[in-house]
């Protein structure tokens, strides 16, 4: 370990550190120790134990890669948002009864009672432009902070003990407030900033006693275009927070240099930026910083799973390094939360792709490797020459090329996306072949995967069954579904997908392109993780997808069967996408991959094809001014997938939100046929953004929450489908649940849809 030694002794060596790690566990230990605790199977301090465990873990992952400083304080229960809110002591009312503990904590995030009790959990949110989700802190002009919870300050205490060298992290005070929400008309959150900011000192304060030197405040609000008073609120919050420890400002997701002005006169002592998705800010961030601060570069990417190029960024950084000496440090661009953990537990993956990727262990490593190499010592810059040995030869790698696929997207023109008719058209064409009578009652896709499907498919993929068993029962869970769905009288029928286990990472194993991981679980939200696949190559259909499953279907019934398919925007925003091409391009690849299934679709006979795309609003990038850009070519690939749809084909589509007000223009322009949209919970409200817009096509607005197994009655379908009736055209609207049924039971399932068929029966009378 001389080379540990070295760095210590020697000021000029670069400093090197993370922003956080993914806290769930390689083998998702919090995940499942925290599920096991809530369904009490064991109590609180053998959880408690299990967190433990994972902390010291994680940290000597940190120390044995050569890291200068151990992240403290990026572990969370359930999320570091709320166990922010926890450490300020800001708990909503409704969940204040005695000390505030772990169990309060697992309360604001999941309620204890049905919503609508004075216990219901807090909301949940995107963690800007990432899956990652968050509690919503939540702010009344009646709020206090008090620093209670001592988890922060006994995570410290542990590390320490342990004999890290410790660097907090803490969410800053201004991104906490913006990513609240007010829950009193006419209040402004940010006036509780100087309150809040005496909470912020206390715990600074503290930290010092426990002798930090440095702490990692994270302020990634600053990549937004903020209001100019948000914008402002910073010089005082670090003029009010300078003093105690040393001050690492962190941003990451975006580039900073349009807040420059504001940053660079900040009371803070260094500034942490993203250089992988913004390394164009580089040189000006550099020039603009005062000369005695810290510049974090954030060169290896905390989000993505490929190998950073470290050869590149040595060539890159060296100038910064001579002019910067010991003030520079390297780091991970963000936390990585957002990355799997470990690549060598990928034995299954091609070991050609496995020599492209980085998770979590290996980013760390490379952020060391990068410092030395920086520093000079010989050894490490032949490493990272080697290391990018594999990078650079994937780039004309023959499996990452695919010249056809290349000509094909090559050769899109604005008319592949065209319809040949305009809506108006193809609505009569298509009442002519479909015959629907009014309010068509539908469903979203899928149907309750049950018990049997899962073990089945689980049974397949193990090679417990053979593939034509395995067929042969997925036949029988589609006839199931068809029949039930007659039984109940709806009108547009669907074969409920279970043949997949997920919307997306379905398409990713049957499309060519991807690698899908066994291990590669990221934390979505709570104890919930995802396992995105990854797009390596170009992407292309070798064969038909779901044709076979919905001419089965289609064969069982004279009803229309919609094929069902997930649309490109959400294929790509659920996946780890490749570096190399831009987004756009990538949605385009696969957007023709999905064109072909659909015109298969049509020649085996569905009349009906419905291109899920629950994924387009969440990703907006950050700026506001670069979200029309997006939209545009968001809107393009999914028109590209359904315009190969003769005029009498029904293209639908369907959305999970309710917050359409600023993207209606784009979601009108994608002139689907029919929109299905989740509208429930939001009592029809949202319908008023369709209606100022005068949107033009039909909408299915979701008339019952899936989430909730509670059974829907009948009065309360038709008191919506009245209030949506008032808003938009009855003959333009349908009947539908407002997302899939794959997480509900079949008896609370019949029992809904159902109720939903009597109200449609009802207001057909009426109306
Ligand atoms: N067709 C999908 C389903 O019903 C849609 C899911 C979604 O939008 N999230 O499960
Ligand atoms: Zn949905």
């Amino acid at each position: 370990m001389t080379v540990q030694s070295e760095k210590k002794t020697d000021i000029t060596k670069t400093v090197t550190h993370i922003l956080g790690y993914p806290r769930i566990g390689s083998q998702r230990e919090l995940k499942f120790a925290q599920e096991r605790y809530w369904r009490g199977e064991i109590d609180q301090s053998q959880l408690k134990n299990v967190g433990q465990e994972l902390r010291h873990r994680h940290w000597n992952d940190q120390l044995s890669a050569g890291l200068d400083y151990v992240a403290v304080g990026d572990f969370a229960w359930y999320d570091h948002v709320l166990g922010t809110s926890m450490l300020l002591g800001h708990i909503p009312s409704r969940h204040q009864q005695g000390f505030p503990d772990l169990d309060t904590l697992f309360t604001i995030a999941r309620g204890k009672a049905p919503t609508g009790c004075a216990c219901a959990a807090a909301d949940m949110t995107k963690w800007f432009n990432t899956n990652y989700h968050y509690i919503v802190p939540e702010f009344t002009a009646e709020d206090s902070f008090n620093v209670s919870w001592q988890q922060l300050f006994e995570e410290v205490a542990e590390a320490k003990k342990a004999g890290h060298n410790v660097k907090p992290v803490l969410l800053g005070p201004v991104s906490y407030l913006w990513l609240g929400k007010e829950k009193q008309q006419g209040f402004d959150r940010l006036t509780l900033l100087p309150r809040l900011l005496t909470a912020y000192q206390q715990i600074l304060t503290k930290l010092t006693a426990l002798g930090v030197e440095w702490v990692q405040i994270d302020e990634p609000a600053l990549a937004l275009e903020l209001p100019s008073e948000w914008t402002a609120s910073f010089k005082l919050a670090y003029q009010v927070l300078h003093g105690g420890p040393k001050l690492l400002l962190t941003t990451y997701f975006d580039d900073i240099s349009h807040q420059l002005a504001t940053i660079s006169q900040l009371n803070v002592d260094g500034l942490h930026i993203d250089l992988s998705v913004a390394p164009a800010q580089l040189s000006v961030v550099a020039d603009a910083i005062p000369n005695h601060w810290v510049l974090s570069a954030g060169v290896v990417n905390g989000r993505n799973v490929w190998r950073a190029d470290l050869a590149e960024w040595l060539i890159r950084l060296q100038p910064l390094k001579q002019q910067l000496g010991r003030n520079l440090w390297l780091a991970s661009s963000c936390s990585l939360l957002h990355s799997p953990i470990d690549v060598e537990s990928e034995t299954e993956l091609d070991s050609d792709v496995r020599q492209w990727l980085a998770f979590a262990k290996q980013k760390c490593h490379e952020i060391t490797l990068l410092a030395q190499a920086l520093d000079g010592e010989q050894s490490a810059i032949a490493a990272c020459s080697n290391y990018s040995t594999s990078i650079k030869a994937r780039l004309d790698s023959e499996r990452v090329n695919n010249i056809q696929v290349q000509q094909r997207t090559a050769a899109i023109t604005p008319q592949l996306a065209q319809r040949v008719l305009p809506y108006a058209e193809r609505a009569i064409q298509q009442q002519h072949a479909l015959q629907l009578p009014l309010l068509p009652t539908t469903t979203i896709g899928s149907f309750p995967q049950t018990t049997a499907i899962r073990s089945q498919r689980s049974d397949f993929k193990a090679g417990r069954i053979t593939e034509a068993d395995y067929r042969k029962a997925l036949q029988t869970h589609i006839q199931d579904a068809v029949t039930r769905q007659h039984n109940l009288g709806l009108d547009v029928l669907v074969h409920g997908e279970a043949e997949r286990n997920d919307m997306v990472e379905y398409f990713a194993e049957q499309l060519e392109g991807f690698a899908v991981t066994q291990y590669g679980w990221v934390q979505s939200y709570g104890s919930r993780c995802v396992k995105p696949a990854i797009i390596v190559s170009d992407i292309y259909r070798a064969k038909p997808i779901t044709v076979d499953w919905s001419r089965y279907a289609q064969s069982l019934t004279t009803k229309p069967v919609k094929g069902m398919l997930t649309g490109p925007v959400t294929i790509l925003g659920w996946t780890f996408a490749r570096e190399d091409l831009s987004r756009e391009a990538i949605a385009n690849q696969i957007a023709l991959a999905l064109r072909d299934e659909v015109t298969d679709l049509q020649t085996a006979g569905i009349k009906i094809i419905q291109i899920d795309e629950p994924a387009i609003r969440e990703g907006l990038p950050l700026k506001q001014s670069q979200w029309q850009a997006y939209l545009d070519w968001a809107v393009q690939a999914f028109k590209i997938s359904a315009a190969g749809a003769a005029p009498q084909t029904q293209i639908h589509t369907h959305m999970c939100y309710s917050e359409f007000n600023q993207i209606i223009a784009s979601v009108a322009a994608l002139d689907a046929d029919v929109i299905t949209i989740e509208t429930s919970r939001s009592d029809m409200e949202l319908l008023t953004a369709f209606e100022a817009f005068a949107y033009p096509n039909e909408i299915g607005p979701g008339v019952y929450d899936i989430h909730s197994p509670n059974i829907p009655e009948v009065d309360t379908i038709t008191g919506l489908i009245n209030k949506a009736a008032a808003l938009i055209p009855i003959e333009r609207l349908w009947i539908n649940p407002d997302c899939g049924l794959k997480t509900r039971n079949w008896i609370e399932t019949e029992a809904a849809l159902a109720n939903m068929v009597t109200a449609a029966h009802i207001l057909r009378e009426k109306y």
